[in-house]
C-alpha cells in the first residue's frame, strides 16, 4: 500500500532516482551500505555532486540559489538519496545555517556565506549544547562580551558532530544575563580556525570520531558575523529547530536498513534451513515492515500539512519518538539474527576485498550502538513526549 502521490511528485521522484543512479559512485554506495567509516572527503564530494546537479539546497528559496522545493519535495529527495546508498546528507550548512541566513541574514552575510553552502565547499557544524544545557538549552553559558566591532567568546560547547572537519560554526551565546535566560542568547558564527578555539575529540561507544567538545577563550568574533538582532537569537534558534525535526524520522534510511537485513537473511540458515523461513523471522519483519509503514504515512501526513501551514509540534515530536525507536528496533533485530557473528566490526573494511556475508555483517554492531544516541539528539525522547502530552491533554 503506496501513499499517493501526484503525477508531478511521482517524476519528482524518479528524477532524483535516476540522479543518484547516475551520479553516485558504486565505491561510495558500498562504502555506505557496509557500515564503513566515512571520511570528510566521502562526505563533501557527494555534497559537491548534488551542488553541481543543482539539488544540494533544492528546498532554499528560488531568490537565494535554491529551487523552491515543497516540504514534500524535500521529502522525496532525501528518502530517494537513502534508498540509492548515499551518505548521510550533512545538514548543517543547508538544512539549518542556510535556511536562517535566507530568512534573518543580512545581505553582506548572505553574500559572503550562501555560495560556499551551495557548492560545498563550506564545512559548518552546529554549536548549541553545552556540558549543563542540553534539553535545557536556554540555561546556556558560553558568553559574548561586545568589545567595539568585536563580540569576545568564552566557553565550551559539547557534543559537536563533526566539529573537527569544520570551518566554522554557528553558536548560540549569552550576550545578556539579566531577564529571562532566552531573552539574553544571540546567534553567532564563528571561524573554527580563529586564536581561542579548540576542538577536542570524543569517541563515541561504536569507537568512532564523529563527535567533539569546542572551547572557547577570549575568541575575537567580528560584530559583523551575528545574525539577526542581538539578544534575538532564541527565535532564530526555534527556527532551525523546525527544520531539523521535519526530516528526523529518516524513513529512506530505515527503508535501506530493512533491505539490507533482508538481503543479509538470504545468507543466513538455521539448523539448515534458511533462516527467513523461520516464524520467528518472519513474524518479527512483518512486524518491523508495518511500523515503518505506519511510520511513513504519519511523516507524508505530516510533511503535506507542513506545505499548507505549521505542522503541530506535537505531530513533529511524535515523529521523532517513532522515528528513533524503529531505528533502534531495526538494528536490534538485525543483531538478533546474527548473534555472535554481528560482533566484528571493521571500521576501515575495503568493500572490494570482502565477501558479500562479510559485507553484510559489518558495522551492524557499529549501527545498534550508534543507533542508542537517535532518541538523545534532535531533542530527547522524554522532552517529546512531555510535548505530546501538553498538546494532547492540555498540562
Ligand atoms: C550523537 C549526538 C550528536 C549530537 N550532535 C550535536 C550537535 O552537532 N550540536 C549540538 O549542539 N548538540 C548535539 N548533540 C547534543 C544533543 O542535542 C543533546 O545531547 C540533547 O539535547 C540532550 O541534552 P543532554 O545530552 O545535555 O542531556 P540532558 O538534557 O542532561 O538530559 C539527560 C536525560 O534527562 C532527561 N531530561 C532532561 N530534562 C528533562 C525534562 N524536563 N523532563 C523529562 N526528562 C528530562 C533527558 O531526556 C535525558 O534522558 C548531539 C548529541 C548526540 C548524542
Amino acid at each position: 500500500m503506496r501513499f499517493p502521490l501526484t503525477e508531478d511528485e511521482e517524476a519528482f521522484r524518479a528524477s532524483v532516482r535516476d540522479f543518484c543512479a547516475r551520479a553516485l559512485p558504486p565505491s561510495l554506495k558500498e562504502k555506505v551500505e557496509a557500515g564503513v567509516d566515512l571520511d570528510r572527503a566521502d562526505y563533501v564530494g557527494w555534497q559537491q555532486t548534488l551542488g553541481a546537479g543543482g539539488l544540494l539546497c533544492g528546498a532554499w528559496p528560488k531568490s537565494h540559489g535554491g529551487k523552491g522545493w515543497s516540504a514534500l519535495q524535500s521529502y522525496l529527495f532525501d528518502e530517494e538519496c537513502s534508498l540509492a546508498g548515499a551518505p548521510w546528507l550533512l545538514p548543517f550548512g543547508v538544512n539549518y545555517l542556510g535556511p536562517v541566513l535566507c530568512e534573518f541574514g543580512s545581505e553582506e552575510q548572505k553574500r559572503r556565506y550562501l555560495p560556499g553552502i551551495l557548492d560545498a565547499t563550506a564545512f559548518w557544524c552546529q554549536g548549541y549544547s553545552e556540558p549543563d544545557a542540553g534539553s535545557d538549552l536556554a540555561s546556556l553559558k558560553t558568553r559574548a562580551v561586545r568589545d567595539g566591532n568585536h563580540f569576545v567568546g568564552t566557553g565550551r560547547k559539547i557534543w559537536t558532530t563533526m566539529a573537527h572537519w569544520a570551518d566554522g560554526i554557528f553558536c548560540l551565546v549569552r550576550t545578556w544575563a539579566e531577564g529571562k535566560p532566552q531573552a539574553g542568547i544571540s546567534f553567532l558564527l564563528i571561524d573554527l580556525k580563529a586564536p581561542g578555539v579548540t576542538v577536542r575529540p570524543i569517541v563515541s561507544m561504536e569507537g568512532r570520531h564523529h563527535l567533539n567538545e569546542v572551547l572557547f577563550e577570549e575568541v575575537r568574533v567580528p560584530v559583523a558575523d551575528l545574525v539577526g538582532e542581538e539578544n534575538a537569537g532564541w527565535g532564530i534558534a526555534k527556527f532551525l529547530l523546525g527544520n531539523e525535526r521535519l526530516l528526523v524520522a529518516e524513513i529512506g534510511k530505515q527503508k535501506r536498513t530493512l533491505r539490507l537485513i533482508r538481503e543479509g537473511l538470504d545468507h543466513l540458515r538455521d539448523r539448515g534451513a534458511p533462516l527467513s523461513a523461520s516464524p520467528w523471522v518472519r513474524e518479527r519483519l512483518a512486524e518491523l515492515d508495518a511500523r515503518l509503514m505506519a511510520l511513513e504515512w504519519t511523516a507524508l501526513g505530516i510533511v503535506r500539512a507542513a506545505d499548507s501551514g505549521a505542522p503541530s509540534p506535537a505531530s513533529v515530536s511524535m515523529l521523532k519518538i517513532r522515528g528513533s525507536e524503529l531505528e533502534q528496533a531495526l538494528t536490534e533485530f538485525a543483531m538478533e539474527v546474527l548473534g555472535p557473528a554481528g560482533l566484528h566490526y571493521d571500521p576501515h573494511l575495503k568493500p572490494g576485498n570482502a565477501n558479500p556475508v562479510e559485507l553484510r555483517r559489518n558495522g551492524v554492531i557499529a549501527r545498534l550502538l550508534a543507533a542508542r544516541a537517535t532518541s538523545i539528539y534532535g531533542g530527547s525522547n522524554e522532552i517529546q513526549r512531555t510535548i505530546v502530552a501538553r498538546a494532547l491533554l492540555g498540562v
